[in-house]
């Protein structure tokens, strides 16, 4: 198939085999995507792989010096492992440093890990740290550069440009999300409308009295606003609404599924951490079918989250990420606990950024009960097969006499609920069998009403543990 010099949509996935892989190469930008939507910024995502890996090699040398000559956590670690950064001679040397996790940045609050000083550093972040202290985070001038380029680089793969109208739902504050995603909109020459996160009925309201034609949100949260549109009589289809660019939390395909048939929109999985530099670090492209991450500024690895070895290509494990090109506050192989792995193969949108399957679950997340490992996300895969139920749900711990006990929580459709009482046993029995098909687990089911599970304006709470209360 000959790749469509004007064909829209942006990225539109189309197959670029077929030429010869040098001209294709050469001409991707015009050949694979609308001229119209091909922001500049975008031209890292084609980047032949050879070119690409000097490049990441020549940032990591400078990103461990810097790391080793400024950062006294970085240096004590390599001088235990007696380990200097002329050391790092290729990619694969990165494997010999040491890891960085989420202590290590609590640890050395407020400003432990800042390799720049104070004057030179313009913006700072927290995460909202449920107990003890936040994490904190800095950018220098050029970080901030650097963050809103991949935002741009991530809204421009999703097919929008200048002229598109960004409602911004994610929250403002120091929270990474919503000013990331508002420089990244100003960056493509889009019009962002700051409306933060809540507010559901002014958020319907100004999505269709702008013509907003894109939203920045969690997918919980956005399924929310769908339903509430359709109780106000708003139709999300007849509005010029085609984008949801979805992050913050981890969500399934049943779900995606899910939201696209109600609003008639494409949803797009946006990944990224505020450790790493916030939303940004890799996006899916209209293929939908893995996530490329901005490898000339994030270094990806998987690795078995027990041992810490690294693993090979299409391995699932934790995902593993070194900044590149960070200068305030470089961050050497953090381990995220996201789950995930890489994807080999080129995608036919002729990216040359390496994928990441889409997160599902973390390894923060996951439960033991009664002995068998859990992830929220296997509950919401099962629940999302079942007709008649809402992607809506919660699941419950307790402890009697000394046994976990789980219970879900399933809001189901209101004609469902309105059924006969043999429906809804019907019912019952089958979501119960649908958990344990994927737990291996028999769990106790509850059926409720539409509604009775209160929803987030940010990031949905999908646990409640009460194991541990007297
Ligand atoms: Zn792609």
């Amino acid at each position: 198939m000959r790749g469509r010099a004007d064909a829209g949509p942006a990225g539109a996935c189309v197959d670029s085999h077929g030429g010869s892989p040098q001209r294709e190469r050469s001409m991707i930008p015009a050949k694979t995507i609308s001229r119209a939507a091909f922001h500049p910024m975008s031209a890292p995502d084609f980047v032949p792989a050879e070119l690409l890996r000097e490049l990441q090699l020549s940032r990591l040398r400078g990103v461990v010096t810097r790391a080793w000559e400024r950062v006294p956590l970085y240096r004590s670690r390599m001088d235990e492992h007696h380990l200097r950064p002329d050391d790092v001679r290729s990619l694969d040397d990165i494997a010999r440093l040491p890891f960085t996790v989420k202590a290590d940045l609590r640890d050395t609050y407020p400003f432990g890990l800042f390799a720049s000083p104070m004057e030179e550093i313009v913006r700072l972040h927290a995460s909202s740290g449920t107990t003890g202290k936040p994490i904190v985070v800095a950018y220098t001038q050029q970080d901030l550069d650097v963050w809103t380029s991949v935002m741009v680089r991530s809204f421009a793969i999703c097919g929008l440009h200048h002229g598109d109208i960004i409602q911004n739902a994610y929250g403002y504050g120091l929270f990474t999300g919503g000013l990331g995603a508002h420089y990244g909109a100003e960056g493509l020459g889009a019009t962002v409308i700051p409306i933060s996160g809540g507010n559901t009925d002014r958020q319907i309201m100004v999505m269709r009295d702008f013509g907003v034609t894109a939203v920045c949100c969690t997918p919980s949260y956005f399924l929310h606003m769908a339903e509430r549109a359709a109780q106000l009589g708003v139709d999300l289809r007849a509005l010029p609404l085609r984008v949801g660019v979805f992050g913050a939390e981890p969500w399934t395909g049943a779900m995606r599924s899910r939201i696209e048939s109600l609003s008639g929109i494409q949803a797009f999985d946006i990944y990224g951490l505020s450790e790493i530099i916030g939303p940004g670090v890799a996006i899916e492209c209209p293929c939908q079918d893995g996530l490329h991450i901005f490898e000339d500024h994030f270094y990806p690895e998987i690795v078995d989250p027990d041992t810490g070895a690294v693993l090979g290509e299409g391995a699932e494990g934790e995902l593993v990420l070194t900044t590149l090109s960070k200068q305030a506050m470089p961050i050497i192989r953090y381990r995220t606990r996201d789950i995930t792995a890489l994807m080999s193969g080129a995608c036919p949108c002729g990216r040359s950024l390496r994928r990441m399957k889409r997160i599902s679950r973390r390894s923060d997340d996951m439960l033991i009960i009664r002995g068998v490992n859990v992830f929220p996300s296997q509950v919401e895969s099962a629940l999302l097969d079942v007709e008649g139920t809402l992607p809506h749900y919660q699941i419950i711990l307790t402890r009697a006499y000394g046994l976990d006990q789980m219970e879900v929580q399933v809001e189901v459709t209101s004609e469902t609920f309105s059924d006969k009482i043999g429906a809804l046993e019907q019912l019952h029995d089958t979501i119960a069998d649908a958990v344990e098909h994927v737990l291996g687990l028999r769990v106790e089911v509850t059926l409720v009403e539409p509604r009775a599970i209160q929803r987030s304006e940010g990031k949905a709470k999908r646990v409640i543990d009460r194991r541990l209360q007297p």
